[in-house]
This record gives structure tokens, sequence and C-alpha cells, in this order.
């Protein structure tokens, strides 16, 4: 069966009423059997698993072609779990544009335990082979790239991982299962804050691991999951449940709105460049257009003609495009990075990140159209 059908019929939750729909349980606490030692719902204590969460990773795990997903309260409680995993002294490969909050979750989180990480810009693989120590122990992708849309060819990453006996984590956030699944890519770890696509309606915060093979680095962070407990309450579970159930009716409407605005601004003279990767013009457009599959996913960044201030005029003129943060939900959304990133981001001044919602392209076209004329 497709995946789109399982997601649907398979996992969910059956009571004794007859509901057709799943139901939340929000028992924090499961009832022994009559010898007073077995749980025969299979489930003690909710921090430990829950019906809810359980259903939710099943689906996860399926949708990436995983052995199995551990589930948290965040994308970076997700991240946060993967490093204290690590040994100190351990060295880790991070994408030179990684998620900005992965490099600050390295510099203050972990740096005090002795965790160094070497920046590197993954299109460059003699680059990659490089920057290996004896220490490395671990090589971190994210594609596309945020905000710079840079695509990492990701077989090639794995086949350099695998020659120096490092795992390899793929940000799969917003690429989604439905365009690149790294798990069939040889991937160890497929990422994702759930925040985003997965949860597609911008009300939901959550991470996920997929694991290619439940090894002994699953079973250590399924127990972190346990003990530190930055889990998803059982609401937000059956929430997230609810948004896999129309994913694949989304997807394909962020993409296609997002290839026909890109090609749109691309032919606007009041704009420098475009970053997607679904326009022959980007530099990685042969790598995505191996990697990815159905399309190129729906989000784009843009260099304004002019500084700082034109972009956020841009940004403001914009009716439909809401200038805010995020990414991935039914509503667009546009966003001057180097504000949020800070000063010392590489993130250029006249940069502005957009998620295309699933709105009619005819409308967000036209909000464009007029914006741009007032630059
Ligand atoms: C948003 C995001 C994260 C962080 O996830 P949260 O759910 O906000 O903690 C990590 N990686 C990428 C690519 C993201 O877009």
């Amino acid at each position: 069966m497709e995946f789109s059908t399982r997601i649907i019929h398979e996992d969910n939750i059956k009571d004794t009423s007859g509901a057709v729909m799943s139901p939340i349980i929000l028992s924090t606490t499961f009832e022994r059997g009559e010898d007073g030692i077995s749980y025969p719902g299979g489930y003690f204590y909710s921090r430990y698993d829950n019906p809810n969460r359980h259903a939710l990773e099943s689906k996860l795990a399926k949708m990436e072609n995983g052995a199995a997903c551990v589930s948290f309260a965040s994308g970076l409680a997700a991240a946060t779990n993967v490093f204290q995993s690590l040994k100190s002294g351990d060295h880790i490969i991070i994408p030179d544009d990684t998620y900005f909050s992965i490099r600050s979750i390295l510099d203050q989180m972990f740096g005090a335990f002795d965790i160094s990480y070497t920046l590197v810009d993954m299109t460059d693989h003699a680059g990659v082979e490089n920057a290996i120590q004896p220490n490395t122990v671990l090589i971190w992708m994210e594609t596309p790239s945020n905000p710079s849309l840079k695509i990492t060819d990701i077989e090639a990453i794995v086949s350099i991982a695998k020659k120096h006996n490092c795992f390899t984590v793929a940000d799969n956030t917003w690429a989604t299962p439905f365009y690149t699944k790294p798990t069939d890519l040889g991937v160890d770890i497929t990422l994702h804050s759930t925040t985003k696509y997965l949860g597609g309606h911008s009300d939901i915060l959550g991470g996920a691991l997929i694991f290619k093979e439940t090894n002994e680095r699953y079973e250590r962070i399924r127990a972190f999951q346990k003990l530190g407990g930055a889990v998803p309450s059982p609401y937000d579970c059956w929430l997230l449940c609810r948004s896999l159930a129309t994913f694949v009716a989304r997807m394909p409407i962020h993409s296609n709105n997002a290839m026909q605005l890109a090609s749109y601004l691309e032919a606007h003279p009041k704009i420098e460049r475009i970053l997607y990767p679904g326009l022959p013009s980007h530099p990685q457009h042969s790598v995505a257009a191996k990697q990815m599959q159905h399309g190129y996913g729906g989000m784009l960044s843009i260099l304004v003609k002019g500084d700082r201030a034109a972009a956020l005029k841009l940004a403001g003129e914009l009716k439909l495009f809401t200038h805010a943060t995020s990414l991935g939900g039914v509503e667009s959304l546009i966003e001057h990075r180097k504000s949020i990133e800070g000063d010392a981001s590489p993130t250029a001044d006249n940069l502005l990140r957009i998620s295309v919602g699933i709105e009619d392209i005819k409308d967000l076209t036209e909000d464009f159209k007029q914006a741009l004329a007032k630059l």
C-alpha cells in the first residue's frame, strides 16, 4: 500500500465506543494487570510512552521509510537529543548555513562538554572530506538549506561519512518525505521540526528523529527521550496525526505555487536573484532533480534589488504574505532573515525568505505585483 493510504488507515487508536477517529488519551498513568507486575495495555506512565505518541511515531517512521521514530516537544529538542548521544571530545561537521539555532545549541549547551564542530560548505565534497578529523563522529546535513536553499547531495555525503565511520543526520524539515527520503539515500537519522510542513497549520510545536535502523544509538536516544522528558503532549501528537492525514494533499500545492512564484519573480526587474532549487538557474538544480521527487518544495528566498530597506519595504507592502518567522503552514509567510539571525549572520541584507502557502497562486502573484510596484 502507498504511504498516503497507510497514514490514514494504520496506527489509529480504537476505543470501545466505535469512534471512527482516534481519541486523545490524556491519562498520565496506566493500570497494572492482576498479576501486579504486567501492563496489559502496554503503557505505564506517559513520559515513557502513551497511545497518541505511539500512533504518531508509527506514522512518522512509515513516512520516512525508517525502522523507528522518536518524537520530541520541538525540532530543537530532537537535535539536542542527538548531540546528547555524543561523547565529550567528539567532533561534528555541520553545514556553514545550517539552521542557525543548531549552532547556538552547540555553542551554548555543548561547548562546555567539549563537543566541537567545523562549519563546511556541503556542496564542496573535497572540503567536507578535508574537515574530517580523527575524532569526527557525525556529519550533519540540511537540504534545502536555510535560508540559501543550497542542495546537498545526500548520497555523496553519506558515502564520505561511511568511509570515515561517521554517522549521518539529515534535517529534512524543508524537503519533507514528500520530496526527499534521506533514509532511502543511506542517512542514519532523519530529523524533523514537525512544527513546519508535517504540522502544516502553524499551530503545533514538535520534533522527531526517524532511524534507519534500531541500533545502539537509537536505544540511547530512546532512553534519553523517556528520561529527559522533552516529549510532545498527547494532544499535540493527536493534532499532528490529524495533519499527517492531509499531508500528501497539501504538499503539491505548496510546491506548484512556489515554482510559479519563483518563475514570476525571476523575470521581475526589481528582483536581483531567486534561490529556488526548481529553477534551472539554481546552482545545484541537477542535484535537486536527481534527489527530489515530485517537485522542489514550498520554500524560496529572494534577493531584492537594493539594500536592507528595500527588502523590509517589500515585506511590509505585501498583504497576503505575513511578515513573520517560521514556515510550512497553509498561509504564506515572508521573513527578513538577517533581522532574526543577527549581525554576525552571513545572510545577505536584501534577502527575504518565503514560505509559499496553499492560497490561489493568482492572488499570491498579484500581491507581489502590487508590492513590487511600490518600491
Ligand atoms: C524550525 C526548524 C528547526 C527547529 O525546530 P523547532 O520546532 O522550532 O524547535 C530545525 N531545523 C529547521 C530546518 C527548521 O526549519
